[in-house]
């Protein structure tokens, strides 16, 4: 409606996702009824959310806010294994951060930052889009730009297209580092032409998609590959407020004999300061010492800058929404009401069963029910999704959001966390850590060995009248 008004009434184009200025605004705002006043500018406090925010909406948080600047991009490297994702993060590293950094060695603390041309670009550490997936499963979205890569001698594979998929899923603009074209049989031209096959048409054939030559190897075009990614973020615009309480996300952490837990975060509002009063989930503490990626004591971290931090007394979750509050009284609070919330909540938040599939739809939080089906032989595996396939004609579609041979894995369930989707086995299993995944995310598997059983508990689902099981 806001958007027809604006288009129909004040001739100015507008997109779904776009701000408006107040002006225009309140416009629309006196059109439809309303009386527009400007809203005070306040320095807000953390946004509360359910969730952590996705790095969009973190910068949508605060959009209003005259203080927003420009912020490195935070780049993910994804690809099929051996393509060559270690090769390039470590190629980066080795050729922008020990020139001239004064004991430049680097820390793996899971992300790292690079200077060019005077401007900043931060890759998260962990190639392939299990992370990235993890993550998302647990709301967070820190990932700016996707880097896909693949190996020119090979092309196009499985898990080229999951990475696909998964930066697609996420909204997050992709770039194609076309890898090992120092090798003899390197064959870019099909590859380009298999990117096209799947919907990924890059610049040179008519498309929008970046498509940079590269051989992390040699170190060959990561300078024009660097330069690309910086283009990419520009038109990005991706900005944030450093003048605020920070928020930001858990990268990753684990626990030292000596200092306790230590955690990585990635800083997308605000500023992290030492002595902030911090809570991660239902955990609360305060910074007590920060070191950077090149192992440095630092004072403070901007919006994109990785950082570990000391001082929280357990080791949180890669993924956890960390944000600083304004006393240490009111960071226990959140902590505690947290703790609370999560020991209520019998599912996490946007998991399907197929037991509350009736209700989640008659409340109208769900409209589709994804599925990821594992079977043992390709043959069930057709017979079941062409069986699924003529239910989707009831009220509620049925969508295969991934299908596959073999046993459960992780990686199967963190998409269905992702996703909101519920697994199906057909003669196979969950492997070991699979099955705790799965029950620490409330992803609901499904067990069967008859076709018939496994689409009749569907279509009940899907009418309301599943016998539930316990
Ligand atoms: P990942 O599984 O995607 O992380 O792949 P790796 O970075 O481990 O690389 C897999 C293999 O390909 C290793 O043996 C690398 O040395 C090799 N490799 C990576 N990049 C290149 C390249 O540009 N040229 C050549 N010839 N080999 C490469």
């Amino acid at each position: 409606e806001i958007i027809r008004d604006l288009i129909n009434k004040h001739a100015i184009f507008a997109s779904i996702n776009q701000v408006v200025d107040y002006d225009k605004a309140a416009l629309v705002a006196t059109d439809l009824g309303f009386e527009p006043s400007p809203a005070a500018a306040t320095e807000s406090p953390a946004v509360r959310s359910e969730r952590p925010l996705s790095a969009n909406e973190a910068m949508m948080a605060t959009r209003d806010d005259e203080n927003m600047v420009t912020i490195p991009p935070v780049v993910t490297i994804m690809g099929h294994v051996d393509h060559g994702k270690t090769s390039l993060l470590d190629t980066i590293r080795k050729t922008k951060v020990a020139a001239g950094e004064a004991g430049g060695i680097t820390q793996h603390i899971g992300a790292y930052q690079v200077e060019v041309n005077g401007k900043k670009i931060t890759f998260l550490d962990t190639p392939g889009h299990e992370a990235f997936t993890a993550m998302r499963a647990r709301g967070a979205q820190v990932t700016h730009i996707a880097i896909i890569v693949v190996a020119a001698d090979d092309g196009v594979m499985p898990q080229t297209r999951e990475a696909i998929d998964h930066a697609r899923a996420a909204k997050v603009p992709i770039i194609i580092a076309l890898n090992k074209i120092d090798k003899a049989n390197a064959n870019p031209d099909r590859v380009k032409q298999q990117l096209a096959e799947i919907g990924v048409v890059i610049e040179e054939y008519g498309g929008d998609v970046v498509c940079v030559p590269i051989s992390a190897r040699r170190g060959e075009g990561i300078d024009e590959l660097l330069d690309y990614i910086l283009l990419v973020a520009e038109v990005q615009d991706i900005k944030a407020n450093p003048n605020r309480l920070a928020t930001g996300v858990i990268i990753e952490a684990r626990l030292e004999k000596n200092s306790g837990a230590i955690a990585t975060v990635l800083v997308q509002q605000g500023t992290l300061k030492m002595g902030d009063n911090i809570v991660v989930g239902s955990i609360s503490g305060k910074v007590r010492a920060m070191f950077n990626d090149r192992g440095k004591r630092i004072q403070k971290a901007t919006p994109s800058t990785p950082v570990s931090i000391l001082g929280l007394p357990e080791v949180p979750n890669a993924g956890d929404r960390l944000e600083v509050m304004p006393d240490e009284r009111t960071a226990k609070q959140q902590a505690e009401s947290e703790a609370e919330k999560r020991e209520n909540e019998a599912m996490p938040l946007g998991q399907v069963s197929l037991d509350t599939l009736y209700m989640q739809m008659q409340e109208g939080t769900v409209k589709e029910l994804n599925v990821v089906i594992k079977s043992d032989v390709q043959g069930s595996l057709e017979a079941i999704k062409g069986a699924l396939s003529k239910l989707s004609e009831e009220n509620l579609k049925v969508r295969l959001i991934r299908e596959g041979i073999g046993n459960i894995s992780e990686t199967d369930v963190h998409l269905a966390a992702a996703s909101g989707a519920i697994i199906i086995g057909f003669n196979v299993k969950a492997d070991g850590a699979a099955a705790r995944e799965a029950q620490r995310e409330g992803v609901d598997i499904r067990y069967y060995n008859i076709i018939y059983k496994l689409i009749e508990d569907i279509q009940a689902a899907l009418v309301g009248m599943l016998e539930p099981t316990y």
